[in-house]
């Protein structure tokens, strides 16, 4: 189970920069940037250290068992970037 970035993400990094195996997409260099609405968390590649919650400004993030009801949509939501994205 990985976690999970949902509805208030603001995308200000603080997540992209802590991940210890850069799972969180896309970064400020990355061609998606402008065209995101929030970041995104890998499933594939999270390793539920919980470290992004923890450094999340707006406490977006969110191990995908804990996830509010209004955003369990955003587990998908999250892998569905990785399966479209070339990154
Ligand atoms: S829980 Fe850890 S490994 Fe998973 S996205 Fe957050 S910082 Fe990266």
């Amino acid at each position: 189970m990985a976690y999970v970035i949902a509805s208030p993400c603001v995308a200000d990094f603080s997540c992209v920069e802590i991940c210890p195996v850069a799972a969180i997409s896309p970064g400020p260099d990355s061609r998606y940037f402008d065209n995101v609405e929030q970041l995104y968390i890998d499933p594939l590649s999270c390793i539920d250290c919980g470290a992004c919650q923890d450094a999340c400004p707006v406490s977006a993030i969110f191990p995908e068992g804990a996830l509010p009801s209004k955003w369990a949509h955003y587990a998908d939501i999250n892998r569905q970037f990785f399966a479209v994205a070339v990154l």
